[in-house]
Parts: C-alpha cells; structure tokens; sequence
C-alpha cells in the first residue's frame, strides 16, 4: 500500500498519514526490529511494545527475505485501522511500505 505524507515540517519530517482514512492522528503502538547477515536463517528479532522488550531470534515475521527489516505498528485516533509500516532492506536497497491490519 502507498505510504503517504503530508506537510514536510524542517524539524519533524514529513507527517504520516493513515493510509485508511487520511488521518494525521496515528500513535505509535509497538516497534519490531529483524537483523541478520544476508541469507542467514536465524538472526536478532526484538519487539518492543506496552513497556516490554523481547528478543529471540525468529526471523518468520521479518518482512525483508534476505536481509534487515523493521515494521512500526500505529493505531488510528480518527478509524479503526491498525497501520503498520514497514521498512525492508533488499539487494541493496531499502523499501518503505505501509499495510492496515
Ligand atoms: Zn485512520
């Protein structure tokens, strides 16, 4: 799904719009985080979310196939769409995607 942006504010970046609604209100709800050197099986997953931190290291979820990948999960305040965006390293280059769970 697009990832869209509105006004690029100098201090803040470009505001993050809910791709369901157009919204401006998304509050950031948990982080993921996959490392792993290229093609390896295993890796470092960790989540952070509710004030709680877990590792392991399966990399199942991890939206990269090769290589490092994020996700950051929001909520909506204006729908009830649950965004998640989601940054991927592949062949060198780095993909920015946006999916509503
Ligand atoms: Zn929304």
């Amino acid at each position: 799904m697009q990832v869209i942006f509105d006004q690029h504010y100098n201090t803040l970046g470009a505001e993050l719009l809910c791709p369901n609604c157009d919204g401006r209100f998304l509050h950031h709800e948990g982080v993921q985080v996959f490392e792993r050197e290229e093609d390896d099986d295993t890796g470092l997953h960790l989540m952070v979310k509710n004030g709680v931190f877990t590792k392991d290291s399966d990399l199942s979820d991890n939206p990269s196939p090769r290589r490092h990948g994020l996700f950051i999960e929001f909520c909506c305040e204006n729908c009830d769409a649950r965004p998640v965006l989601s940054v991927i390293q592949h062949k060198g280059s780095t993909y920015i995607d946006m999916d509503v769970t």
